[in-house]
This record gives structure tokens, C-alpha cells and sequence, in this order.
């Protein structure tokens, strides 16, 4: 399918400061856009000015949240030519989002150069600053007209691209967590392992008490048990414990990220033993008293590598490498965002490359 392109006339103003950029709230020129019926499959693919969407308020995503979405970065290096980090799973694991909502599948491939050409095109809009990056945001949505409970006939697909600067602000400062004991994020059989935009709306109770009460983000235990470590807000987890890194294992309720399963393979490549496995609430408690926890962090795209400084459960805290970041978490810190920006090789195959225009 060839890719229509209609050039903005009347580009914005990049970022003033890019020092200052926050997340996802400054967009560029151009986005792309396709749309899916069952006569025509995916057709008119087109990259065009950004703008407002018109859409029908009877649009079943508005009512019934057929909604699924993908998280990745284009990076600027030190030669000025710009770089993806692993666009290729992005795209496959998006497929797998949109197969649980019953939402078109799509060609991973196409889907693929539509972001390059895009990228290619607003290019411009990377970010010259350490640690900023162009976010790229694609996501697919069911467009019928209709409140019945139908099976998905019409979907559009959009990509935007918003630069962005170090997800949590203050780079790699540990945060403060609080494990949630309430609410659940996912269960088994459910959507814990796409991403889909109600996840994050199950999501929003628990962590509007999370910072009312002052911590940054939120611990998720399973659905079933209320005792299995899941994730934390956006991203995977890891624990360094006895010399070796443990993570809990894929479940099906827990996000697959990209970032856990790359710094899986750069610990393993290290010789660090990584550990998938169950993980319950009283054994990370108990290791904490025991002071047996070394490093704690989270990763995931947009912060790469955050470090925890403490946990709260209940009426316990603990603190974890003294509120500073440790060794390992720093290691892997600096290795991937090495890779992203290419300032260290890439023996993995993770990059790939954007033209110049
Ligand atoms: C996107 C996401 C992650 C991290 O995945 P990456 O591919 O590393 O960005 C982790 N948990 C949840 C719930 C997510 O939505």
C-alpha cells in the first residue's frame, strides 16, 4: 500500500527550551493515519497535517474502549542521524493488543515503514538535548457507529510523535512506591498483557491515592491472589537479591515490556543470573527487613531504567540502597541508553535507522 503525503504549509514552533520538554504534551507537524473497513481492508494510508479528529459520538471506542496502543522512541545521535530502538516488537506486540480487543489485524512490516516515513518526515522534531527523545505513539481504535455490543467491523489507525525529555524529570532520582492492596490492574484471562487503554483506567483510582499520600507510583499485586508482585504504574519490575536478579514471570496479567525483556538479555550477557518466577508480597517484605534487597527499579520505555528508593505496604516502609541508585540499575541505564542513542554498539540488531530526508 503506498503512503499519500500532504506537507504541512504552516509548520509550529519547536519547543522553546527542548531542556523543558515534559512528556507527550508538545506533538509535531505531521501524523499518520489509515483506516479499516471489511470490503476494503486497511486502505488510504496517508501522513497529513496534524489535526483534530471528527469522529461520531456514537464511535463504540468512546462507549466501549476498543482501544489499543503502542509506547516506543526515535533517538538523535551524536552524527546527527536519528534511530529507532526496536520498533519491530512494538508493532508485533501491538498486533497481539488488538487480536485480544478484536480489533483488524495489520501488517507489522507496513506498519513499520509508515513510522520511519513519519519519523523521516518531522525528524526535525528530535530533540537536541541529552536524554530527550521523539516519542511515538501508535494506536487503533474501532470506529463503528453503534451501542450494541457487536463484534468490530470499521478501525482507524493513527501514529503521533511527540518529542519528549527524561520521563520522570528528575532522571534517575528513586521513587517511592506504595504497593497497592485494593484495587487490581489485571487478571489472568483479561487484558494485563496488551496494551489497551483500560488497563490504565482501572489503573487511575489506586494511583490518585498513591500521590495524594505522596508516592510516585503504584505497586500492582495479582488479580487472584492479592500476593504476586505484577508491575509498577508503566513499567516492569526487577529485584536484586542474592547476587542475582529476580523479576516476576509473564503470567498473562503482566505487560511484556520490550525494556524488561532487553535488560534480561543484557544481564544474562553480563553472566548475571535473571530469575522469571513468581515473586510474593511476604517474601519481598521479608526480604526488605533483612535488608536483602540491593537494588530495586522499574523499566520500561519512557523512563528506561527507574530506580525505586522505597516501598510501602500496609503499614510498613522500607528503604531500599539508601534512596540512590545502585550499580546494576545504573549498568543497565547506561548500556541501553548507550545502544539507544548510539553511543555503543548494537551486537543485538535492536536499532533501526532512520533516512535522512
Ligand atoms: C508499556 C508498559 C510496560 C513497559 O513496556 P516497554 O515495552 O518496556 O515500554 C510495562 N507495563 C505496562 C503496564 C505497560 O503498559
Amino acid at each position: 500500500m503506498e503512503i499519500s503525503i500532504t506537507r504541512t504549509t504552516s509548520p509550529r514552533p519547536k519547543p522553546e527550551d527542548p531542556r523543558k520538554l515534559g512528556f507527550g504534551t508538545v506533538f509535531t507537524d505531521h501524523m499518520f493515519l489509515m483506516d479499516y473497513d471489511p470490503d476494503q481492508g486497511w486502505h488510504d494510508a496517508r501522513i497529513v497535517p496534524l489535526e483534530n479528529l471528527s469522529i461520531h459520538p456514537g464511535a463504540a471506542v468512546f462507549h466501549y474502549g476498543a482501544e489499543v496502543f503502542e509506547g516506543l522512541k526515535a533517538y538523535l545521535r551524536d552524527d546527527g542521524s536519528v534511530q529507532m530502538f526496536r520498533p519491530r516488537d512494538n508493532m508485533e506486540r501491538m498486533r497481539t493488543s488488538a487480536e485480544r480487543i478484536q480489533l483488524p489485524d495489520f501488517d507489522a512490516g507496513f506498519m513499520l515503514s509508515a513510522m520511519v516515513k513519519l519519523v523521516e518526515l518531522d525528524q526535525d522534531w528530535v530533540p537536541k538535548v541529552p536524554s530527550a527523545s521523539l516519542y511515538i505513539r501508535p494506536f487503533e481504535f474501532c470506529t463503528d457507529v453503534d451501542l450494541g455490543l457487536h463484534s468490530i467491523a470499521h478501525a482507524q489507525m493513527i501514529i503521533i510523535l511527540s518529542p519528549v525529555g527524561s520521563y520522570l524529570g528528575g532522571g534517575l532520582k528513586p521513587v517511592n512506591i506504595m504497593i497497592e492492596d485494593t484495587d487490581v490492574r489485571a487478571v489472568r484471562g483479561g487484558t494485563g498483557y496488551v496494551k489497551c487503554g483500560g488497563n490504565y483506567a482501572a489503573a487511575n483510582r489506586a494511583a490518585a491515592r498513591a500521590e495524594k499520600k505522596g508516592y510516585d507510583q503504584v505497586l500492582w499485586l495479582d488479580g487472584v491472589h492479592r500476593k504476586y508482585i505484577e508491575e509498577v504504574g508503566g513499567m516492569n519490575v526487577m529485584f536484586r537479591m542474592g547476587g542475582k536478579v529476580v523479576t516476576p514471570k509473564l503470567t498473562g496479567s503482566v505487560l511484556p515490556g520490550i525494556t524488561r525483556r532487553s535488560c534480561i538479555q543484557l544481564l544474562r550477557d553480563k553472566g548475571i543470573e535473571v530469575e522469571e518466577r513468581l515473586i510474593s508480597v511476604d517474601e519481598l517484605m521479608e526480604a526488605l527487613a533483612a535488608g536483602q534487597v540491593e537494588e530495586a527499579w522499574g523499566c520500561g520505555t519512557a523512563a528506561v531504567i527507574s530506580p525505586i528508593g522505597s516501598f510501602a505496604y500496609q503499614d510498613k516502609q522500607f528503604v531500599v540502597h539508601n534512596r540512590v541508585i545502585g550499580p546494576w540499575a545504573q549498568d543497565l541505564y547506561d548500556t541501553l541508553t548507550g545502544i539507544q542513542w548510539g553511543r555503543l554498539p548494537d551486537p543485538y540488531g535492536w536499532i533501526v535507522p532512520v533516512p535522512k530526508p
